[in-house]
């Protein structure tokens, strides 16, 4: 069995497989790193993950996998975030009275006579990420908080956004909602209800790569192999025989091939039908070539430490300022960081390969993310100690409009052709999503493969990462 990517979804399917005694061999295209957007990057000591890490599910199947593979090393975390809004550092989740001191009360006034605007003239259906957040919000509330924010991180207007994104994402985590529940005095952050405004998480003590580290040892501790630097190439599927032929770059350049009778795929649904053989049909080809990935770059700043931030993260508004949010690593875990007196911010910029920002080079871009955090008032250039930038290319799928019929259709193409064919995790699924959902993807199709059948329709895991319907058969699922 060859699984493709060891990410947090081919990692968990790989670990699982292999503690039930299942031959399985992980071919991933980084020479150095596993966890993929969950990896923990390290320079000189310091440790930095792409993007904070928060570990948090619903899923209870995730958090004790996640306890047992990391027994001693995960912190608890209470969580603090801010927004830099409107020049000034504001609390999040929002506190009433700062709200209204902010936009002022004529404005908060406008603000609520456009929410009930919104509710009694809804736009229907909401088919838009901007249809979805004014028929929430208002259109108001969703001018000051969400529209410069969201065109920063998709690049794209909120026209075209589709509103799967906001009904997935959004609605557990926005301002607005915040905003209402702060005035109105209920407890948004509670753990059941708002997954995003959660107030504790868990956290592994060096980042979220020494899960996947330690996942990756349990994995090959149980009999499985990990093999670091093959990007997978080419993907063959013989139907007389019914096994696959893999051919993935081997480190000294040449090609390498391996045999297998079952291939889980955690890969960009893109790349994927990009390589396979036979081809998809004329159909699929067309909506996979039509699905779009945003790009990421992380700029982590090494300053000497002036003010102790507490702020594990801060959202950025401000349009004039090209980064969208700032890593505090040190308030993740004080272990990130080697030296005392030194911190590490993070400053986080979302953007497409084809920009310019993606080929400036290193130099350039840390010049930019200090002007930007002294813009900011969170660092003076003379407390700059040293800097490292990580590119990461297709770190988030994007739901522009139409986006759901088109992955619809290659997967359940590819499903139903290859039936030996799992495809798991968020790339892998063109699915904007968290750890755990990738988890749980990964842990169904790993029940599917020891079962002999498909038990568990992957499209019904939701985005709390719960499967939302009975299995087809009666199996219990290898993590329970
Ligand atoms: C900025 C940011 C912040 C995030 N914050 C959180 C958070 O707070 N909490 C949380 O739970 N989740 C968070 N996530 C989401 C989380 O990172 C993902 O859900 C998770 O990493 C997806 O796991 P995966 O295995 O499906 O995919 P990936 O992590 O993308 O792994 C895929 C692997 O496949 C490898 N690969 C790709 N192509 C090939 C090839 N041709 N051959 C071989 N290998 C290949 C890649 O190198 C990679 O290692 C965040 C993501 C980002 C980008």
């Amino acid at each position: 069995m060859v699984v493709l990517g060891a990410g947090p979804a081919g990692l968990t399917t790989a670990y699982l497989l292999a503690q039930n005694g299942r031959p399985v061999t992980v071919l991933e295209a980084d020479p150095i790193y596993v966890g993929g957007l969950a990896r923990t990057v390290s320079y000189h000591g310091f440790r930095f993950d792409i993007g904070g890490h928060r570990f948090f599910s619903k899923s209870e199947n995730v958090e004790r996998l996640w306890s047992e593979i990391l027994p001693n090393d995960m912190l608890e975390c209470i969580r603090l975030s801010r927004i830099h809004f409107r020049s000034e550092l504001m609390s999040y989740p929002l506190r009433p009275f700062e709200v209204i001191e902010r936009l002022g009360v004529l404005e908060f006034a406008r603000c609520i006579l456009s929410y009930w605007q919104a509710c009694v003239f809804p736009s229907h259906p909401a088919i838009t990420f901007e249809d979805w957040a004014i028929n929430a919000f208002g259109r108001r509330l969703f001018e000051i908080f969400f529209k410069t924010y969201t065109e920063k991180v998709w690049g794209l207007s909120c026209r075209e956004i589709s509103a799967d994104w906001a009904a997935q994402r959004i609605k557990k985590m926005s301002l607005a909602d915040a905003a209402f529940a702060a005035l109105r005095q209920t407890p948004l952050s509670r753990r059941d209800t708002i997954t995003s405004l959660t107030t504790s998480f868990r956290y592994p003590r060096l980042g979220p790569g020494m899960m996947w580290e330690k996942c990756a040892e349990k994995m090959c501790a149980a009999g499985g192999r990990l093999l670091m630097g093959r990007p997978v190439q080419e993907l063959e599927y013989c139907a007389q025989t019914g096994r696959w032929r893999i051919v993935a770059q081997a480190k000294n350049g040449n090609s390498e091939t391996f045999d297998a009778g079952t291939v889980v795929s955690s890969i960009p649904l893109t790349d994927l039908a990009r390589m396979l053989k036979p081809e998809l049909s004329w159909n699929a080809l067309q909506a996979v070539q039509t699905l779009r990935y945003r790009d990421f770059l992380s700029a982590a700043v090494i300053l000497r430490e002036r003010v102790a931030l507490q702020d594990h993260w801060i959202y950025v508004h401000e349009p004039a300022v090209r980064a969208s949010r700032i890593q505090n690593y040190k308030s993740w875990s004080p272990a990130l960081i080697p030296e005392p007196g030194l911190c590490c911010l993070g400053l986080e910029y979302f953007c497409n390969a084809s920009d310019e920002l993606w080929h400036m080079n290193d130099e350039r871009l840390l010049k930019l993310a200090l002007n930007e955090l002294t813009q900011l008032g969170l660092a003076q250039p003379e407390d700059l100690v040293d800097g490292y930038v990580v590119r990461q290319p297709k770190a988030y799928p994007v739901y522009d409009l139409g986006y759901s019929g088109r992955v619809q259709l290659v997967l359940s193409e590819l499903e139903s052709r290859f039936p030996s064919l799992h495809l798991v995790g968020r790339n892998g699924r063109h699915r904007y999503n968290n750890q755990d959902h990738s988890m749980t993807t990964a842990m169904l199709s790993a029940a599917n493969i020891l079962a002999g059948e498909r038990m568990y329709n992957l499209h019904k895991v939701n985005e709390d990462a719960e499967y939302l319907e009975e299995p087809v058969a009666k199996y219990s699922p290898c993590c329970e």
